[in-house]
């Protein structure tokens, strides 16, 4: 393609005070998101800081919330901390171990989600890998451990180390196809991370390749790639220099007669809107890829039915497929973007109700837990009560999926834990998910996790 080269520049703590726009924040603001920096994920680039940015109304912009921390994202007393740590001490050690401390307070099972699924191939473990859901299995490629630009609502990222190492991919991979192979029922690989857009090609390549050359042996029919590229760095697919390349081995897979698809990651129906962001679907779709977008919910950012409308309709336009709605998982930073479960089913119906059918492909809100993708089907009333009515999309059991079941109506729930059965003691997976997990683990704490 000839276009414009967009050379990709990263900022962070160390450089932040080179973005320009910066001039139109106050002071006491600046030292603010260096403190709420120094906790939460901070990493932007030029893409999102020049087009997608409106700097004339940056406190409400969207965007900015996006990947800007804030000081109201911590509570006071985080803050507090941070604030004077970074006061008194210069030393590295010491603001590490601060952090450390936070980050223990906010998020007390950081690995958690992945250990309840790993997989084994010839008694050997596969890091990386999480099989919760019999056809679908998860791939977190260790050279993916990155993004393009971090969401401050993110709490992966502290995980986030970003090896690019050929071998380490190769290795990786190959125990990935020999595990696919074996079980002939899965049919989809999910490349996630991270971001796996953010590796380069060569090493792209090397994770394809074997489960490429499985291919014809196995169940797979479906390689998806969970991305938020489209919306933080659509060069990647467009003008940056190895983007052809890349097209180029969409194009081979989709031949292969794989389903390919691309889970774009789009927050906001501002990230859809630049030229940058047009083409780079284009130039995807062209590759015979389907792009199908997700996203949380998240206060401050998308919590109003018209956000969510415009974004499914422009999605749809752009010939992109809405696929979930998700609640954020309470990690985090989450009494600045969380919501009640009522209310986002409330922001999501009325959404839904206001674009036509090619729009409805989409299905939430949705909690990844434990048992499952829970779907907030809504509150409904049986003569004199209120209740709220819930299924699995997906299910540790594929048996629990699509069967409607009952908590008590609470408005202010925003997590499954959170909610008590309408009838009886117990939800009707619950004992079945105990007797699963009995063996793993007798900490009933982390029935909140993946
Ligand atoms: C969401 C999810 C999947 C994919 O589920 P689909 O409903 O097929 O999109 C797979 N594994 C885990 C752990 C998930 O959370």
């Amino acid at each position: 393609m000839t276009e414009k080269v967009h050379r990709y520049k990263a900022y962070t703590l160390r450089n932040f005070l080179q973005i320009k726009q910066l001039i139109k924040l106050t002071r006491a603001e600046i030292r603010d998101l260096e403190v709420a920096g120094n906790v939460l994920p901070f990493r932007v680039n030029n893409y999102v800081v020049d087009e997608l940015i409106d700097w004339d109304n940056y406190r409400e912009d969207p965007i900015f919330n996006l990947t800007f921390p804030r000081k109201e994202m911590l509570t006071t007393e985080h803050f507090t901390l941070m604030d004077s740590t970074l006061r008194e001490h210069g030393d590295p050690d010491v603001i590490n171990q601060i952090r450390q401390i936070i980050y223990d307070r906010l998020n007390p099972h950081p690995a958690g989600q992945l250990d309840l699924n790993i997989p084994e191939v010839n008694g050997k473990t596969l890091h990386g890998v999480q099989h919760k859901y019999r056809e679908t299995v998860l791939f977190f490629p260790s050279a993916g451990q990155t993004c393009h630009s971090y969401c401050t609502f993110c709490f992966r990222w502290p995980q986030f180390v970003g090896i690019d190492n050929l071998k380490l991919a190769t290795n990786e991979s190959e125990m990935l196809a020999a595990y696919v192979q074996k079980n002939q029922d899965i049919t989809d690989v999910l490349f996630t991370g991270g971001d796996p857009m953010i590796m380069n090609y060569k090493t792209f390549e090397r994770y394809i390749d074997p489960i490429l050359r499985i291919y014809k042996t196995c169940g797979l029919q479906t390689i998806r790639i969970g991305t938020k590229s489209l919306a933080y760095w659509p060069y990647k697919f467009t003008s940056d220099d190895q983007a052809d390349d890349f097209i180029r081995l969409f194009e081979k897979i989709v031949k292969t007669g794989i389903n390919l698809a691309f889970m774009a990651h789009f927050s906001h129906p501002r990230e859809l809107e630049t030229r940058a962001v047009e083409q780079a679907i284009r130039r995807l779709r062209a590759t015979g890829a389907q792009i199908r977008t997700q996203s949380p919910i998240l206060r401050h950012i998308n919590d109003k039915p018209e956000i969510w409308s415009a974004m499914w309709r422009k999605q749809v336009n752009l010939n992109c497929i809405p696929y979930y709605m998700f609640i954020a998982r309470d990690t985090g930073a989450k009494h600045y973007f969380e919501l009640p479960l009522v209310e986002a089913w409330e922001i999501y119906r009325h959404a839904y109700q206001n674009v036509s059918g090619v729009c409805r492909t989409v299905r939430g809100p949705s909690m990844s837990c434990t048992p499952g993708k829970v779907q907030i089907l809504g509150v409904s009333e049986t003569g004199t009560e209120k209740i709220m009515v819930l299924r699995f999309i997906q299910g540790r059991n594929p048996d629990w999926v699509a069967k409607p079941f009952f908590a008590r109506y609470d408005p202010e729930a925003t997590w499954m834990n959170e909610l008590k059965p309408a009838y009886g003691e117990k939800f009707f997976y619950e004992d079945e998910l105990e007797s699963l997990y009995k063996r793993k683990t007798a900490d009933s704490e982390q029935f909140n996790f993946e």
